[in-house]
């Protein structure tokens, strides 16, 4: 798949404006979209695809650390009524029904908002897991929950655990995701247990001082910015305007709905609001270049590539500045998601031009528009709604 020069091609590994697409080198189908731009697929450096219900969830806040977020939420609307769904025994084998249709309504929020890669923290899961899923969902990388709680849910030690990344994927941990003492130390432990290498994506980072941020940008380690559960949960978010002025390498994630924005252009929404000094361009940055240093991913996913565009979130453009575009971006305007040369979303009028499978997709309006999907995310609200005997309204998915 290439693009040919679009009308305006703005920088070479940017984005591309008014893009024509040369689907195949075999024939000469060329795909002509105006009035868009073609940008990276998206990537969310922090969800925990199974917690993806609504509303948010926790009484008390702000809590001074997570940890006791944690336990409480138990109690929450959102978490009982999953339960009826799901019983969550806490065993975190999810690569079954019903635990894995949780997982993949996860996934699908994701999708819809322009995402074609997602960071799932938890116990690494069976191949077949990740096989269900509609977009790519990281399976290289080892995890610690905390330093605090261990890894409760599942996996080795935390030594254990980077020991076994061998340095070439990331080891993933929620640090400092608080206010109080016991979030403070967690940097000073991670570091003392030799865990801050390169490798290291730390998230949330609340607790962070300006001098830790010089270390984690020293070391080349990466910080996921989770603000709208930051702020949720604890009132105050990770120290966003040193990590810039260092030049450490931040991504971004949205962690599950029970705590977060209910997707990454939320996300964006919230950032645009608290955050105005931040350019959209910057922004951009964190969920494609930067999150791919940060996950370890092949080279392809930061770049676009015209004579390669195997990947490619392609949207209406309402902007003339096509940064800006991408802030408030609704799921109806996403006109196609490609990921790995695979159509996942977008415009019921180009799924064709691809020549896949019409079974391997669904299809519904949205703003007047006929959508198309990879397999049948209306199937997965159908069953919840059998289950709770009601219909449940999640903001994330468009129908
Ligand atoms: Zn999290």
């Amino acid at each position: 798949m290439k693009i040919l020069a679009g009308q305006a091609v703005l920088t070479a590994d940017d984005v591309i404006q008014d893009p024509q697409i040369k689907l195949r080198s075999e024939d000469e189908t060329i795909l002509k979209i105006p009035d868009s731009i073609a940008y990276l697929p998206l990537i969310n450096s922090h969800d925990h695809l199974v917690g993806n219900w609504t509303p948010q969830a926790g009484d008390k806040r702000p809590y001074p650390n997570s940890h006791i977020w944690v336990e409480d939420m138990k109690q929450s609307q959102s978490f009982l009524e999953r339960n009826k769904f799901w019983l969550n025994d806490g065993s975190f084998v999810l690569s079954a029904p019903p635990a894995l249709t949780v997982a993949r309504l996860g996934a699908y929020k994701n999708l819809f908002s322009g995402c074609g890669i997602v960071q799932d923290h938890g116990p690494l899961q069976q191949d077949s897991y990740y096989e269900a899923m509609p977009i790519k969902v990281i399976k290289r990388y080892r995890q610690c929950h905390s330093l605090t709680l261990g890894n409760w849910w599942g996996g080795e030690s935390p030594q254990t655990e980077m020991d076994l990344s061998g340095g070439e994927m990331p080891f993933i941990v929620h640090i400092g995701e608080g206010t109080d003492e016991i979030t403070h130390q967690e940097f000073a432990q991670l570091k003392s247990n030799g865990l801050l290498k390169e490798n290291t994506l730390m998230i949330h980072g609340i607790a962070f001082s300006e001098d830790d941020i010089i270390d984690i940008a020293r070391a080349g380690a990466s910080v996921c910015w989770c603000p709208s559960s930051n702020f949720y949960l604890i009132g105050k978010t990770f120290d966003i305007t040193s990590a810039i002025k260092h030049n450490a390498n931040v991504v971004i994630g949205t962690d599950s709905t029970m705590s977060g924005a209910i997707n990454l252009i939320g996300e964006f929404d919230l950032i645009r609001q608290k955050f105005p000094q931040i350019s959209p361009r910057e922004l951009y940055r964190m969920v494609t270049e930067n999150a791919v240093k940060a996950l370890y991913l092949p080279p392809r996913y930061a770049k676009l590539d015209p004579e390669n565009a195997e990947n490619l979130l392609l949207v209406d453009q309402n902007n003339s500045d096509p940064f800006e575009n991408l802030m408030n971006l609704k799921m109806s305007e996403i006109k196609l998601l490609v990921v790995d040369s695979i159509p996942l979303y977008g415009d019921g009028i180009y799924l064709k031009s691809f020549g896949k499978q019409i079974r391997d997709y669904s299809f519904f309006d949205i703003d007047g528009r006929e959508k198309f999907v990879v397999g049948d995310p209306q199937m997965i609200s159908q069953e919840i709604d059998l289950a709770l005997g009601y219909h449940k309204d999640f903001p994330f998915l468009p129908f």
